[in-house]
Order: C-alpha cells, then structure tokens, then sequence
C-alpha cells in the first residue's frame, strides 16, 4: 500500500507543470513598494509638519513624537483602506526565529448600531499580544504574561492581502528584551555612535555611519506532493534518513544552471511579490545542490534588511504552495548534498560613503580604510566564539563543520591585496611614518587599486572573508533570524572602535599627531590581530590543529558553544556597548538551550517512530517473502541445489536482519537516552545530554535504514527517495 502511494505522489510531482504567471502591466520600477507605507506615500497621505517630523525620525533617528502619533495613524488608515485592507497588525520577532502577528479587525461599533472603520495613533504605536506562550527564558512569568509590542517608525508599515502589517519591537513589562529587534536596534546606535567618532578623525563631517547588510538567501524546492509524504520533512524540515542518489551534485550540473521551469515561474511570482513589498530583489541562481537556489537583493540599511528578510522568508514559503512546492529554509534537509546558508554581506556606511570601500586616492583614505578592517577584525577575534554561537543553532550545526560550508571556527579571510597592506603598514620602518616639520606627514600607504573590489580573490571556504568594500559572514544559517548575528557583529566592532578612539585619544593627549597616534594604534592591531587572519584553506585537517594552536574557538557542540554569551568578555561588551544586560543574555541563553533539546526531541520521537512503524515492516515482509521463497526452493529441488540457489537470498536475509536488529535495539536505546535526558533540571545541561546521547544514535541508525533502502524492494519502500525528491523535472 505505502509503496502505491510512494509511486503515486512520484507521477504526481513528475507530471506537475509550471503555473505560469501574469506579469504586471507596469515595470518593476512602477510597482515598487506599491504595498508600503514608505516616505513617497507619507508626503501624500500625511500634513506637511507630520511628514517632517517622520523623516527627521526615519532619517536621523529623532525620537518619535507621541503628539503625531494619530495623525500618522490616520493617513495610514486612510491608504490601508483604500487598497482594501480590513485588519491590522503589530509583526515582531520573538525568539522563536519566526515571525508573530494578532491581526484585529479595523471595525468597531458607532454607537448607533452600526460599525465604523477605526484606526488611532494608539492603536498604532502599543499593542499587547498576550506574551505568555512565547519564549522568555524566566524574563517574565506566565502570570504575568504582559507583553508588549511598539511601532519601530524606522521600519515602514505595508500590507499584504487584507491586512496591514506594522513593525515593531516586542518587550516585557518591566522592559527587557523579548525579540531580536531591540537588541539589534540598540546595536545598530551603539556602532553608529563609535563609528561616527573615529571617522571624523578622517572626515569632521561625518554626522551618522549606518550598517548594511546584503543577504544571499539559499534554499531548497521540493514537491508538495513529495514532501507531504515524507513525515520527517513535515515535523522536522528535513529528511532523517535516505540514501544518496546516484547522482546528486557531484557534476557540478546545477550551480548557475539553468532554472527548471516551475522553478522559474515560482522566481518571478516571488520577486513581484517582494518588490511590491520594497524588497529590491536583484539576484536569482540556482545554487550547487539539486534543487537548491538563492534570491539576493541589494543591500540596504540593516535593521530594514532583517525585517524585509524575515519578510522574504515568509514570502517564499506561501509562494512556494501556490506553485506546488514547499521551501525548505532548514540548512541541512539532505545528507550528502550541500546545506543552506545566508550569506550576510556587511558593511559601515556614513551619509558620504562606504567606509570599508578603500579607493585608494589619499593616503588619509587608505589610512581610514585600514582603521575599519582592522577594528572589525580586532571585533572577530575578540569574540570569535560568541560570533560562532550567534549563528549556531540545532539545524545550523549540520552544516558548521563539514566540508561544504564555513568551518566551525571562525577567523577571516583577507585576500591578498589586504592581507599586502596590513603587512606594509605593520613592517615599514618607524620613520617612514614619522612625523616632519610641522605639517607634513609623511604616510607611506601603498596605494590600493581602484579596481579592488573585482580583485579579491575568492576563498569559499572561509567564514568571515573580505569581499572589495564589504565582508561577508557566510556561516549563518539559512533559516536564521540575520539579526542575532547583525546584532553580535555591530556591538563587537562597537566595543572595538570605542577602544580604539579611547587609546588615540590617549596618544593625542599625550602630544602626539592625530595621523602618527591614529598609525600606532592601527599597527598594535595589526599585529594583534594576527591570530583570526587565514587565507588558506578552512575546511582542511591541519586548520583545525592551526587554530587551536592560536587559541581560536574550536568547539563544535552547539550547546557549549552558546556558552559564549555569557562568558565575561562577551556580558561586558555587551553592557558596555548597552546592547543587553547580563540577565537577558542569561534569559536568552536558556532559550537557546531549550530550543536545542525541543529540535533534537522532535528529530527523535519522528525518527524513531518511522524506524519502528514505516521501516522495520516493511524489511519483515520483504524479509519473509524471501524466506517464502527459501522454502519453496526446498520443496521443488534436492536439499543440496536448494541449498545452493538460495545462497543469495539467505545472505540478504541475514544481511537485513542484522540492520534490523541494530534499528530496533538502538530506537530503545535512543528512547532510554531521552528518558534519561529529560530528567535533567538544567536546561544547559539537558542540551548538552541530547547532543552527546540523543543525537549521534539518530547518525547511527540512520545508516542502517540507509543500507536497508539499497536492499529491499524498491516497489516496497514507503518514503520518496532522494532521487525523486531532488529533481524536479
Ligand atoms: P556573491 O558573489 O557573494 O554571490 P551577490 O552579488 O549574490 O554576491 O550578493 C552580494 C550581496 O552583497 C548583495 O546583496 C549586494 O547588494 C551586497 N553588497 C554589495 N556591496 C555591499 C556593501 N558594501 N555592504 C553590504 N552589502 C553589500
Ligand atoms: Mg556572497
């Protein structure tokens, strides 16, 4: 029966054709931002003064003014209902790496029996979504489940279908941190403000420096069809058990191939979608893997890349069912094949330019450029663990480590025009820098190629490496909130730059020239630094031992690796920085240790029920019928060719139950193992069980079952096969 169904759902996803898409009248430069609430549309719907005031808010980050809030609130109503929109909502990020949402109708009653349509500055600016089942780490009891949610007027409102979406931040009563956005918000003030200070040393005009981030967003396609029968994809996002196919990425057929059809149609849907959302998609590829593909937009300011991120995630998801499909953003849905990453380029900007972009006119440009690498780089191997853990997570683990994506230590690559000038500007003799006569200074920088940015040669196989005028953080996951990297990143380089005006600061002082103190503290850090600069190959055995030698971050179980958010250095930059305090990051941490059990406890109990109620009935049947047919040998022939023409078949019978045996005994165990693991009061702890106990027997067995899908009966075996999961026609 199983095997049926198996074979229907397969003809069902081969024969499934493209659903081709309209494609609007207008370009997309015409239907841009249609949905969102942005300046263009404030400065119609809105009083003049109101309009001033939000972009003195959007522009220079001036606080919100309560006063406008119900004029605001107005014009939005005002634009909501004339496309159509019925309800509304506050849309935060709670720590369950999702998106949330309590969509309340905009009627209310008129007071003469009737209802009217309502809308008020109130409304928009505070809501309290009753908090209690999301995720808080103790930060608030559930008897006082109080949450609340805030308007961010950074982050423009929009609509999808009947209902208007308003970005906020998420906190609890007595105002701790309960998302993503407040931490990241904070850290996004905290790098402006130290950046802002250091490069006016270059630039006194500098009033504001900005993050970027440009995600490359990496997922995978597969049949809905499909998908629904396999319930390991459905409960876990990804499949648990599953030979290799024949062929799967080894021809390098895929990358930058040509898109499939269905696939294309599904392409197009989506980037009318997010355009229309003010998501500027730009880039759409095929990735290495069969199936696998990426969107890119082009960058923007940070804390709008994230939201438009969690946005775009959501986005594919539902477009993807519209086309037959189901997107999977897990980061390791198939073994054997490469996993899914979010590649996270970013940047410092100010209001005049990129300040990692190094154009090499002046030696006072070069000198700036220098600064800004250097101190992200004092940033990474300051806290190279706690980056580490700001993109680890149960799913991510899959891919951290193995030979396809960043290793699981981080340190940067440079490149070697970069890697050129740290070293000319550490070794040329002091008097080349020296400062003569009373203007002159002499700065003896090579000067960088225009041309740098196409220049730097690409080393994939690192996790934090730089690319031209930017660095890409490649080793956060897939299905990641960006933000808990963003946030770690911009408050380290925060805590960095701080230090670094600090001791400058102290030289000038102390009589120095600002270009002289600025170059001798540059070079402390040049050499400083030293340790977290590798240009070579990430994924080799001797790199492992190389960066335990120069004392890097080398652990790979998630739940010590989350460790680092608490160790002293990082609880100190943290509060320093006044990005979060010692509590939340404790709060936090309890969270991520809990999520970690709940995943593993998941893959467990789905596995293990697959392994006793899909597989092992089918291995007995299959299993039987050869005995059957052992017996009828006998009974046709002499006792001694039986003997011999059944040799084959009682070899696979022996071989099978061998693998069944293993299954059955170790899914006891692995059930023993939860017991014993969910007994454990700490919730650390309780982590660290399901990593050490729970999850390598579900690695174990699963070979089993693997070899189990080479033997038995193809026409038996109840799940789709990679070789028809991963190939869309
Ligand atoms: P790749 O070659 O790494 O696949 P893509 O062109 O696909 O590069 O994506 C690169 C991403 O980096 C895009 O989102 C792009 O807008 C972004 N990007 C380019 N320059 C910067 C910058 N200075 N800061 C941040 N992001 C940038
Ligand atoms: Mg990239």
């Amino acid at each position: 029966m199983a095997a049926r169904l198996r074979f229907k759902v397969v003809d069902e996803a081969f024969k499934r054709g493209p659903m081709y898409v309209e494609m609007p009248k207008e370009r997309p430069s015409e239907y841009f931002a249609k949905y969102v609430f942005n300046k263009q549309k404030m400065y119609k719907y809105l009083p003049v003064d109101v309009y001033n005031k939000m972009c003195d808010v959007i522009d220079n980050g001036a606080p919100f003014d309560r006063t406008i809030a119900d004029a605001v609130a107005e014009g939005i109503k005002k634009w909501a209902i004339e496309n159509g929109v019925t309800h509304y909502t506050h849309w935060f990020q709670p720590l369950t790496e999702g998106t949330a949402q309590k969509h309340d109708g905009f009627v209310v009653h008129d007071g003469k029996g009737g209802m009217m349509e309502e809308f008020d500055g109130k409304l928009l600016v505070q809501q309290e979504p009753d908090a209690s089942s999301f995720p808080s780490g103790g930060l608030r009891s559930t008897f006082e489940a109080r949450g609340y949610s805030a308007w961010d007027p950074t982050s423009p409102v929009f609509i999808i279908g009947d209902t208007l979406m308003i970005p906020t931040i998420f906190i609890s009563y007595t105002g701790e941190a309960l998302d993503y956005k407040v931490p990241l918000k904070k850290s996004l003030h905290a790098v402006d403000k130290a950046a802002t200070a250091v490069a006016q040393y270059f630039n006194p005009d500098v009033k504001k420096v900005f993050s970027n981030l440009g995600w490359e967003q990496e997922y995978f396609l597969v049949d809905e069809s499909l998908y629904a029968a396999r319930p390991d994809l459905v409960m876990t996002g990804r499949t648990l058990m599953g030979h290799d196919s024949a062929k799967n990425q080894q021809m390098d057929d895929h990358y930058f191939g040509s898109i499939p059809a269905r696939v294309e149609e599904f392409m197009k849907d989506i980037e009318i979608h997010a355009l229309e959302l003010g998501i500027p998609c730009k880039t759409r590829h095929n990735e290495v893997a069969p199936n696998q593909f990426e969107f890119a937009p082009i960058f923007e300011e940070t804390n709008l890349a994230v939201d438009h991120n969690m946005l775009m995630m959501s986005l594919m998801k539902r477009v993807a069912r519209k086309h037959g499909f189901r997107c999977l953003l897990h980061e390791k849905p198939f073994k054997g094949v490469n996993g899914s990453g979010k590649h996270n380029n970013w940047s410092l900007a100010t209001d005049t330019g990129i300040l990692l972009h190094a154009p090499g006119k002046t030696q006072m440009d070069n000198l700036r450029f220098t600064t800004f690498v250097v101190e992200t780089l004092k940033a990474v191997y300051d806290h190279n663990g706690l980056l580490k853990a700001s993109i680890m997570s149960a799913t991510n683990a899959h891919r951290l480590g193995a030979n396809e994506a960043p290793p699981a230590i981080i340190s940067s690559f440079l490149g070697k025009t970069v890697t050129d000038l740290l070293e000319h500007v550490e070794k040329a003799d002091d008097d080349a820098f020296s400062v003569a006569g009373k203007t002159a200074f002499k700065l003896d920088l090579p000067s960088l190629p225009e041309l740098l940015i196409d220049n730097t040669d690409r080393n994939r196989t690192s996790p934090f490496a730089f690319t031209g005028n930017r660095f890409e953080f490649r080793a956060v996951g897939a299905e990641a909130n960006c933000a808990s990297a963003m946030l770690t990143l911009n408050s380290a380089v925060a805590e960095a730059l701080i230090d670094f005006k600090n001791r400058v600061d102290a030289l000038i002082e102390k009589g120095e020239k600002k270009e002289a103190a600025i170059l001798k503290v540059v070079r402390e850090d040049i050499k400083y630094i030293k340790p977290v600069i590798f240009n070579g190959n990430g994924y080799s055995e001797e790199w492992k031992e190389e960066a335990t030698r120069r004392g890097l971050d080398c652990e790979i179980s998630a739940p010590i690796v989350f460790d680092n958010y608490l160790k002293e250095s990082t609880v100190s930059m943290f509060e320093k920085t006044n990005v979060m305090t010692k509590f939340e990051l404790q709060a936090r941490n309890e969270i991520k240790w809990e999520t970690y059990t709940k995943k593993i406890q998941i893959e467990s109990r789905i596995f293990g029920d697959l392994c006793l109620n899909h597989i092992i009935p089918v291995v007995t049947k299959y299993q039987a019928m050869l005995i059957d047919n052992v017996h009828k040998v006998q009974a046709v022939f002499s006792a001694e060719k039986a003997q011999k023409i059944s040799k084959e078949n009682l070899i696979m019978i022996e071989r099978m139950s061998e693998h069944e045996s293993f299954i059955i005994e170790n899914v006891d165990k692995m059930i023993e193992a939860r017991k014993v693991a969910n007994r454990i009061e700490s919730e650390r702890e309780k982590a660290v069980a399901y990593h050490d106990t729970v999850a390598p027997l579900i690695e174990e067995i699963r070979y089993h079952v693997d070899q189990l899908e080479t033997i038995v009966d193809d026409e038996a075996w109840p799940l789709p096969k990679y070789r028809e999961l991963l190939f869309i026609r």
